[in-house]
């Protein structure tokens, strides 16, 4: 029995390296058809280093933990995965030959299907429990039935040498390896939530400074762009009259008419209490500008519902634009020199501040009336 177990352990070590590959690719950020490929490849020359070092049962017919890899692979990585484990498995196998290439072809297929209905009928956040992974196991054991294509002397072989004790091993090898890669997919999961969660602003949904920096490390460099810093008139008023619940939901609307104007691929953040910054890149200075200055009318035309209150707002926008990557830091620096010049001047209004090419349309158009409040 013990020869029965050992390739098995071994292939179970191999699929515990399987495993933390598959922990460490998740947080690799791939594409998920990329991940999908890559570890239902792995798992397919995992399950073919199991069968090169297989349980000989007669001439040309060997016992291995091939099922399990197959099994696996189809249960954790759906369809694309699992066929790529499927054509690297059942390739090996043929090439391996003798009188039982045929039903070992017929193992790794009957153990794929078993993992991808399991696949399709248990939700993911189940697919850690030990009750349905025991239940993987015995689905993937139906790959037993594939002996049939063997002929009567060498099933009778299989089946005494390895039958029952394989059931369990399956199933063993199921519920270890099973709740090791849905563990390994929550914890990935459960950075992914908090790492989206520390780059967001929980009032307005937007990204924070740091969501900000994360995002602007994605632009392509030499893409030009243009940060737009856009603060509140006089949002200390409100507060005081209103009561900071009510400056929150004004908050809250603001960020949501931002959002009406953005461009897809625009970069929207809550900088400060009442700040806000837009990035539009890719974006030339003239329309930088022709953008904050539509936004600024945005806000001024239409009041913000607060309870029973319609207040009226305005904003005044810092400007600045560069023509490629550069410090975001100082970008900031530049625009709140440019937000500084258009508050001083008499709020509600765009100002931005010299950038690395001047706007093709010239200086900017910028309402010149007094902001009320
Ligand atoms: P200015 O036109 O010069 O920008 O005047 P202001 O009153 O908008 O600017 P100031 O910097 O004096 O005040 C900003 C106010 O924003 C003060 C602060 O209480 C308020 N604030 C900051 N964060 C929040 C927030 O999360 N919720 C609410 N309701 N108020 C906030
Ligand atoms: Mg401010
Ligand atoms: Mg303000």
């Amino acid at each position: 029995m013990l020869d029965v177990i050992i390739p098995f352990v071994n292939g179970m070590g191999l699929m515990a390296l399987l495993t933390l590959l598959f922990g460490w690719l998740s947080r690799k950020g791939v594409p998920r058809w990329q991940f999908r490929l890559l570890m239902g490849a792995a798992f397919g020359l995992g399950g073919a280093a199991s069968m090169l070092d297989p349980i000989r049962i007669t001439d040309g017919v060997i016992t291995d933990a091939r099922a399990l890899f197959a099994g696996l692979s189809g249960a954790f990585l759906g369809p694309l995965g699992a066929t790529a484990t499927l054509a690297i498995t059942a390739s090996v196998r043929i090439w391996i030959g003798g009188i039982g290439s045929i039903a070992g072809v017929a193992v790794l297929s009957i153990a794929t299907a078993a993992g991808l209905v399991w696949h399709a009928f248990i939700p993911p956040d189940q697919r850690g429990s030990l009750r349905r992974l025991a239940l993987l196991g015995l689905m993937i054991s139906l790959s037993l039935c594939a002996t049939l294509l063997l002929p009567a002397d060498a099933r009778a072989a299989v089946l005494r040498q390895t039958g029952l004790v394989t059931v369990g091993l399956y199933m063993i090898g199921s519920v270890v390896l099973g709740s090791m890669m849905a563990a390994a997919r929550r914890q990935v999961r459960r950075e992914e939530v908090l790492r989206a969660a520390a780059h967001k602003d929980p009032l307005t949904g937007l990204l924070n400074r740091r969501g900000l920096e994360h995002a602007l490390n994605l632009l392509p460099p030499d893409q030009p762009r243009a940060l737009l810093i856009v603060d509140v008139d006089h949002f200390k008023q409100i507060n005081d009259s209103f009561g900071h619940p009510v400056g929150d939901i004004v908050l809250q609307g603001l960020s949501a008419r931002i959002g009406e104007l953005a461009r897809r691929g625009d970069i929207l953040a809550r900088f400060g209490g009442e700040e806000f910054a837009m990035v539009l890149s890719p974006v030339t200075a003239a329309a930088a500008a022709e953008i904050a200055e539509r936004l600024r009318r945005a806000i001024e035309a239409r009041p913000f519902e607060a309870g029973q209150a319609a207040l009226h707002v305005t904003v005044s926008i810092g400007g600045v634009f560069r023509s490629g990557e550069g410090d975001l830091t100082d970008a900031v620096r530049a625009a709140d020199r440019a937000l500084y010049a258009a508050k001083f001047e008499g709020r509600n209004r765009v100002r931005f501040s010299d950038s690395d090419a001047r706007p093709a349309a010239g200086p900017l158009p910028g309402p010149q009336r007094q902001a009320s409040g």
